[in-house]
């Protein structure tokens, strides 16, 4: 979801952006107007998760996707050692990537035990000392798992995946080396990635990385060294600003809790659904849940879609439900959820 506001914003200005009498998406990305917008959204993103001046800030292309490999490419030497916590799907392909670029590969926690419904404890893991960075994913969007802590890595440059849960709650980037994000969950449209990468891990790339991919050659050129995704860019400062507007990431963070909390409350207190996720690892961004009788679960997907109430299939390699309530969704949303699902279980329960 995008906030509606920022969509409505977008869609006054969609033929005249700034009385130019062209869209945003047709004016020059060297031109002053498209450099001020871009740089008015850098500053926002800064703003809001206060990072530090020895940060950059990168919008990108190719996704988080792009990122398993980029990280890699970026700051280590084939034969380095990275480690790794293996929390779920969207990690196991950060290894995957990375096993691909010729590193020691160290998965130092991994949660199959659990069928990965739980989050490695703090501390109950061994950090090779000479790793050239721990990464970690604190919101696995498919399981709806997240880490209730920042990992302590000492000097180790610690790297996370934030797609599913930046600019959800405050942040202390100042704890990481890299945190990279594809915008199409709380920032904006797809298309953009955002990169905040510590300044000591630019300049190190491998010889072969694509110039746009190097991060101190895309810093160098304030992300410009191609054509930037210019709507998403734009839309993502809209998205950033609406926040701003609505009290920053404390009141982010308190509506988010609110939700989250609401629909555990629900699915807890029945007896016909249920979340598989331990208590301390529950995603504010993503609710998976089971119905008791999964003969019933395309009845509820089908009579939840009539109801408005759409995307509620769990991923097709999971199956069951799963409510993805980032940013943008309202309360209102929520506890029509909340609602449809009590008349459900006492219509079909
Ligand atoms: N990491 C996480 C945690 C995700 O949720 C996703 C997308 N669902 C990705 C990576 C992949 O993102 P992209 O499609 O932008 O490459």
């Amino acid at each position: 979801m995008l906030p509606t506001e920022v969509l409505e914003i977008a869609q006054a200005e969609l033929v005249d952006w700034q009385g130019s009498g062209m869209s945003v998406m047709e004016v020059s990305h060297r031109g002053k107007a498209f450099v001020a917008c871009a740089a008015a959204a850098e500053q926002s993103l800064r703003n809001l998760l206060g990072v530090p001046d020895n940060y950059r800030v990168l919008f990108l292309q190719g996704g988080a996707t792009a990122q398993f490999s980029l990280v890699p490419m970026n700051i280590t030497k084939p034969g380095d050692t990275v480690a790794f916590l293996h929390t779920g799907q969207w990690s196991a392909k950060a290894i995957k990537f990375a096993k691909a670029q010729e590193l020691n590969v160290e998965v130092i926690a991994d949660e199959a035990e659990s069928n990965y419904s739980t989050v490695p404890a703090a501390g109950s893991y061994d950090l090779p000392a000479n790793a050239a960075y721990l990464h970690y994913t604190p919101n696995e969007t498919i399981g709806g798992v997240e880490f209730d802590y920042i990992p302590e890595t000492g000097d180790v440059p610690l790297v996370a995946d934030m797609s599913s849960t930046i600019v959800s709650r405050p942040l202390d980037v100042s704890r990481y080396g890299i945190i990279y994000a594809g915008a199409q969950k709380n920032l904006g449209p797809s298309g953009v990635t955002v990169v905040i990468v510590r300044d000591d891990l630019t300049g190190k790339a491998r010889p072969n990385t694509p110039g746009v991919f190097d991060y101190a050659a895309q810093a160098g050129a304030d992300s410009m060294l191609n054509t930037p995704p210019t709507f998403a860019v734009y839309l993502l400062g809209q998205v950033l600003q609406w926040i701003e507007r609505i009290g920053g990431l404390t009141a982010m963070a308190q509506r988010n809790q609110a939700k989250a909390a609401a629909l555990y409350a629900a699915i807890d207190g029945s007896e016909f659904y249920a979340n598989p996720v331990a208590l301390n690892a529950r995603s504010w961004m993503n609710v998976p849940f089971t119905l008791a009788d999964p003969d019933l679960d395309a009845d509820f997907l089908k009579e939840a879609e009539a109801a408005g109430l759409t995307n509620l299939k769990g991923h097709r390699s999971v199956g069951g439900m799963r409510a993805s309530i980032y940013n943008a969704m309202p309360q209102a949303g929520i506890d029509a959820l909340i609602a449809f699902m009590a008349d459900f279980a006492n219509r079909r329960g």
